[in-house]
């Protein structure tokens, strides 16, 4: 199948280990923190890349946020994908999952062609994992969530994807077009191809607003989001023992041995 055809979502997000949190409002500080490609869409991106390795076609990078996103989708295109598409305007600012996913899901439309849609499991920063069903239900396409890893089927049109359950896994048959989503375990992202890398710097990243989509400006950012956040709260921080031991590593090792042992023994953990 030479002409598989994969758009893989792409989110960018403020690094989660430097994201503030406003004392009075509780909300995040999102633009005191530095951006980076939201971490389980670097799996989606791979997944893709391997599909692609194996049975050719294309990989086209969809993302609907402000202009900043532009350089981290040209990491994207250095990585190994063919094209990249910005949905980006000021209507569509301050969108809640269902508003997101309408606008992503009218910009694979507009695409037009695409055979598979890959995302993330989740975003670091909002964390729903909405937007990829949204997607899917917006679009009346099959969906597999929290896959594992993705293949063709020998029967042409069907996709392979293993899921993670509790308890074990399922393998499912999809039929094409389908959306998937995948966990942060699922592979190892490759990094950028430093070929690529100047050819990406200078290919246009296609940027489609509010009239360029087959959208109702009512659905779309704050109009078309119903979310409310009704009020937010710290979580109560866990008391925990640290401890450093002292001493050469074998001695530090039979230390603490001497602590684990009894919480094991305690737990039936050790005969
Ligand atoms: C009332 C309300 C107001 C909000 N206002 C703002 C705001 O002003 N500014 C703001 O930045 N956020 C805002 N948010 C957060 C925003 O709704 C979410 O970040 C966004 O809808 C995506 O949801 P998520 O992060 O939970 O994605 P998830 O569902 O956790 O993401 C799963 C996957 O979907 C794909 N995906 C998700 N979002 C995108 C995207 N934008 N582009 C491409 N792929 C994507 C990725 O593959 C990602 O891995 C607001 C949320 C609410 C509830």
């Amino acid at each position: 199948m030479s002409d598989l055809h994969i758009i893989v979502c792409m989110k960018v997000v403020p690094k989660s280990e430097e994201v503030q949190i406003d004392p009075e409002t509780m909300t995040l500080l999102r633009n005191e923190a530095r951006s980076e490609i939201n971490p389980t869409d670097m799996n989606a991106l791979e997944s893709a890349f391997l599909l692609k390795d194996r049975h050719g076609g294309r990989v086209t990078l969809l993302a609907m946020g402000p202009p900043l996103f532009e350089d981290y989708l040209r990491v994207g295109l250095a990585m190994g994908a063919d094209a990249a598409y910005l949905l980006s305007d000021r209507a569509f600012g301050a969108a809640d999952t269902l508003a997101t996913s309408y606008v992503l899901a009218a910009g694979a439309k507009k695409l037009g062609d695409y055979d598979l849609i890959i995302c993330g499991e989740e975003s670091a920063d909002g964390a729903t994992g909405q937007v990829p069903p949204g997607i899917a239900e917006w679009l009346d396409i099959a969906q597999v969530t929290y896959a594992t890893a993705l293949s063709l089927e020998e029967e042409p049109g069907h996709l392979r994807s293993r899921r993670e359950v509790r308890g074990g896994h399922e393998v499912l048959s999809t039929l094409l077009p389908a959306l998937v989503s995948v966990v942060g375990h699922a592979n190892e992202p490759r990094f950028m191809d430093m070929d690529r890398r100047a050819w990406s710097a200078a290919e246009p990243v296609t940027i489609w607003g509010l009239g360029d989509l087959d959208v109702d400006p009512e659905w779309v950012g704050l109009p078309g989001s119903p979310t409310e956040v009704a009020g937010t709260s710290e979580a109560p921080k866990r008391d925990r023992r640290r401890e450093i031991l002292p001493g050469a590593p074998e001695e530090q090792a039979q230390r603490l041995a001497a602590e684990i042992i009894p919480f094991l023994e305690a737990a039936g953990a050790r005969e």
